[in-house]
Order: structure tokens, then C-alpha cells, then sequence
């Protein structure tokens, strides 16, 4: 791929900036953008998940800026700064505000939680009979169809992430693919081939065939990230999702805001 736009960083749960920039240099990839994640929501629960992971660009943008700066003078990769936003609907004018008043090249949106809850995080949802389970499958795509529709992002990040734990594989139907496949129909926010699955095994991508058939078929077109969180995930991943693409015949874009 000529461009990666969905890496992270010291600056979340990645690795050293300039580490990463270089890996990517190695793959031989033209761009890179490193989008950490960003949580701004003012709920109690919210806060306290933050409080729990430790990092957060709420905090940290302007530093990292500074930092990124310093990196694009040293290297030959074009380096974007961009954010990663924990979207829940009930946050959004704390989003908006954030956006508006940070710079970013660009943003990507992501629901990772349910019940307050990281949706990678099994402990929590193992003991949920399989009803609730699907419930909350039904949930994220809600949550998803709001993020699409507000249009506060360039991307949406990995699309079906709750495929990543294995107790809510199997819960996604036709008729949620399709609400979120005819949201993307009228907003200007594209959805992300996302290769962060790829890591438990280098097989699959978000999102699943099922789902992502469903938004060719619509006429959807994708933006791609890797997700990669540490220097040698950049050109594995990079190398798998260039072969994935190229067997499924899928031709990835920038988001309008880095067209040139
Ligand atoms: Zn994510
Ligand atoms: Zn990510």
C-alpha cells in the first residue's frame, strides 16, 4: 500500500513515534498516519476508563504535534497527525468541540465499547447468555449508524471490531449490514479495511466478507489501516492487506481531506 492511516503510538497503546515511522519506511510505504485514540467523554464511566488505561491524546495533542514536527523534518514519509475518537452518541458535542479545536489532517471514529465496556475485554462479556449477546451486536451497529451519520469523522474505523473476541462472532445478521451499508450511502465518512484482526493469525480483516459484500454491492468504497501498534506489525500487516486487497479486487482511497 502507498499509505497506512491507521497506526498508534506512545501517545495511546502503540510505540515510539519515530519507530514506527521508520518501520514504515521499511515497508515502503509513502504515508503514514498516526491516529491515537482520544477519549473526551464526560461521562463518569467514561472517565474512569480512561483514568484506567493511562493514556489519552485529550491531554497530549499539542506535545505530540511538537513532536511530529520534529519527526517530518527528519524523515522522507509524509507524516499525518490524526486521532482515533472513542464515538458514543451521548458524547458527541464533547467530539465536536474537541475536533473543532485541535487540528487534525484527519479523524477516524470508533465505537469500542459496550456497557461501558471494551468489546475485546472476554472476562467481562462471557457470562452473557447469548440473547444479551445479540442485543448487544444490535447495540454497536446503532451506535455505528449515529457515528456514520454524524459526519464528524473522515473514517470509521474497523467496522465490525466486536469480531475480534470470539464470544460475539456469530451475532451480526444481513439486516445490520445493510442499516450500516445505507448509512455510508449518505454520508460523507468512509468506512476502513482494517487489518487489525489479521494479527490473531494473519487471516481475516474487518470487515467480515459477508459484510463487506454487502457494501460493494452498495457502492461503498473503502479507505485501509493496518492498526498497527508496534514497528515490525507495520509491514506484515501492510504485506497482508496488500494481498487481500489485490485477491479481492478492492481499490482503497484516501479520505476526501488528504486527496491530492
Ligand atoms: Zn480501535
Ligand atoms: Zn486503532
Amino acid at each position: 500500500m502507498e499509505f497506512d492511516l491507521h497506526t498508534h503510538t506512545t501517545y495511546s497503546d502503540g510505540s515510539l513515534m519515530h519507530m514506527m515511522a521508520s518501520a514504515a519506511e521499511e515497508a515502503g510505504l509513502e504515508e503514514i498516519g498516526f491516529s491515537d485514540h482520544a477519549n473526551v467523554s464526560q461521562r463518569k464511566a467514561m472517565k474512569q476508563v480512561k483514568y484506567n488505561n493511562g493514556f489519552n491524546l485529550d491531554m497530549t495533542c499539542e506535545r505530540r504535534e511538537t513532536a511530529i514536527e520534529k519527526l517530518r523534518e527528519r524523515k522522507e514519509i509524509t507524516i499525518y497527525s490524526a486521532v482515533e475518537m472513542d464515538y458514543d452518541p451521548r458524547d458527541e458535542k464533547n467530539i465536536r468541540k474537541f475536533l473543532d479545536k485541535k487540528n487534525f489532517d484527519y479523524s477516524l471514529g470508533s465505537v469500542h465499547n459496550l456497557e461501558n465496556t471494551n468489546v475485546h475485554i472476554r472476562d467481562y462479556f462471557r457470562n452473557k447468555t447469548k440473547k444479551s449477546r445479540r442485543k448487544l451486536v444490535k447495540k454497536y451497529f446503532e451506535k455505528l449508524e449515529k457515528l456514520i451519520q454524524s459526519e464528524m469523522f473522515d473514517i470509521a474505523s474497523h467496522i465490525d471490531v466486536f469480531e475480534r473476541n470470539p464470544q460475539f462472532q456469530g451475532f451480526a445478521d444481513k439486516e445490520d449490514y445493510e442499516q450500516i451499508a445505507e448509512a455510508f450511502k449518505h454520508s460523507k465518512t468512509i468506512p476502513e479495511i482494517n487489518a487489525g484482526r489479521a494479527l490473531q493469525g494473519l487471516e481475516e480483516i474487518h470487515p467480515t466478507k459477508e459484510f463487506r459484500e454487502i457494501l460493494i454491492e452498495k457502492g461503498i468504497t473503502f479507505t485501509a489501516g493496518t492498526d498497527s501498534h508496534r514497528p515490525e506489525d507495520i509491514g506484515k500487516l501492510n504485506q497482508h492487506l496488500d494481498k487481500k486487497l489485490k485477491e479481492l479486487d478492492i481499490t482503497v482511497k484516501r479520505p476526501q481531506t488528504l486527496q491530492h
